[in-house]
């Protein structure tokens, strides 16, 4: 006999993408075919020479640094969320993580009791309910329209009827690459306000917005200082997520609390990542190699949405941001494939991204954990080469189908 492990840990769902990040690579192994990669949530392309040539020199700092992180990478910071949001943040009122992950765990933990109830809009990353109750709070799933934009209607009337005391969202979304507009924005400020709740307002893909949109943020909001908070990082723009930095800001009072148990979780995130990062958001380079990622990811959307879309019984949105296709695909619940000699049923989206796997070679990431049974991911952070065959073997898998 053992002592027993805590409901959290029996509990807590491991994290799909990374899961099947490694089944693609055991699968490829068992099976002896190659597999195109479309699950990851990662850019492709690392970080430039400079940045790189940076994080080598801040290996010196090899000794415990500040806990809410290196005052020039705050300073910086600062400056680009005045740029690039337009409102400011003092520097001690932002606070570097250990990814933009660990700033949300660690911020839940500091704004909730146990109990308390946090609305997450539909869908969601996969991390949000699972770090919701990792702070003992209640993940509660809130509706989107069926576009998967947001619906404020609908959303004041879940606010108040589960008596939300955060209110969670990523935009651009992962996954639907939905931006949310300066009026739907709005519409959200005006019922944090009235309902006097947190929000947190997640804008790490913020660089990648797409056909000239402007990506717009909650915290240019007048009025919303005292209620919202920012979680952002370098993770995607600048091509760095194993690096593992993120930052938040917000309301000194919550980046003060945040700070305290920080200095207990991890005492502060990597200082030769803070170092390189530093120069990544004042390089030129840095940036112009964003710009090409973004452009590169636009080109894939157009390629493989309007493919997706040409395929009968799939739909799927334009994605505004990120890098992710979101696609129904529950037409296909009911109908059945073989595969090495034995017939196996579609009925759930990890059915179908079994059957994709499997027939295709492409693998997607089901849509359950996203919160949406119904459709499923495919990331577009890749060459377009990428795009083109695995949707042609897509199409081709789909005549494999049958009732
Ligand atoms: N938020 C969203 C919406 C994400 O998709 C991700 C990464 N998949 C993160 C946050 C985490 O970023 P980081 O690597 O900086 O922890």
């Amino acid at each position: 006999m053992t002592p027993t492990i805590s409901k959290l840990g029996k509990e807590i769902k491991p994290s799909e993408t990374l899961r099947l990040m490694e089944e693609v690579s055991s699968l490829e192994k068992e099976y002896g075919f190659k597999i195109i990669d479309l699950t990851s949530g990662q850019p492709d392309r690392g970080p430039t020479e400079d940045v790189l040539a940076a994080l080598s020199e801040g290996g010196k700092l090899s000794r415990y640094g500040p806990v809410q992180g290196a005052p020039e990478l705050r300073e910086i910071l600062s400056g680009v969320i005045a740029k690039e949001i337009g409102v400011r943040y003092d520097p001690q009122d932002i606070a570097i993580t250990v990814g933009a992950k660990g700033g949300l765990d660690i911020l839940l933990r500091v704004l909730l009791e146990p109990g308390e109830n946090v609305g997450i809009m539909t869908p969601f990353w996969v991390t949000y309910p699972e770090s919701v109750k990792m702070a003992y709070g209640i993940p509660c799933f809130l509706g989107s329209d069926g576009d998967l934009r947001p619906e404020p209607g609908k959303l004041r009337r879940e606010i108040e009827a589960k008596n939300i005391k955060v209110l969670l969202y990523s935009s651009p979304c992962n996954p639907s690459g939905i931006v949310y507009t300066r009026d739907e924005l709005e519409e959200i400020a005006k019922i944090v306000k009235e309902k006097d709740i947190w929000v947190i307002s997640d804008e790490i893909y913020g660089k990648f917005v797409f056909d000239g949109r402007k990506h717009e943020s909650l915290l240019s909001i007048a009025g919303l200082r005292d209620n919202a908070i920012l979680v952002d990082g370098p993770s995607k723009r600048f091509g760095v997520p194993g690096w593992r930095l993120g930052y938040v800001a917000g309301p000194s009072e919550v980046i003060k609390a945040l700070t305290k148990l920080q200095g207990h979780v991890n005492s502060g995130t990597s200082r030769p990542a803070q170092y390189a990062v530093r120069v990544a958001y004042t390089s030129q380079k840095a940036k112009e190699a964003t710009d090409d990622m973004r452009q590169r990811y636009e080109r894939n959307r157009n390629i493989f949405v309007k493919g997706l879309n040409e395929i009968d019984g799939i739909s799927c949105i334009k994605p505004e941001g990120a890098f992710y296709a979101f696609p129904n695909i529950d037409n296909f619940f009911g109908s059945k494939y073989e595969f090495v000699g034995k017939e196996f049923p579609i009925r759930s989206s990890a059915d179908f991204r079994n059957f994709l796997l499997r027939k295709a070679q492409v693998a997607g990431v089901e849509g359950a954990p996203f919160g949406m049974e119904s459709h499923i991911r495919f990331s577009l952070a890749t060459g377009e080469e990428n795009i083109v065959n695995a949707l042609n073997y897509i199409n081709q898998a789909m005549k494999e189908l049958h009732l």
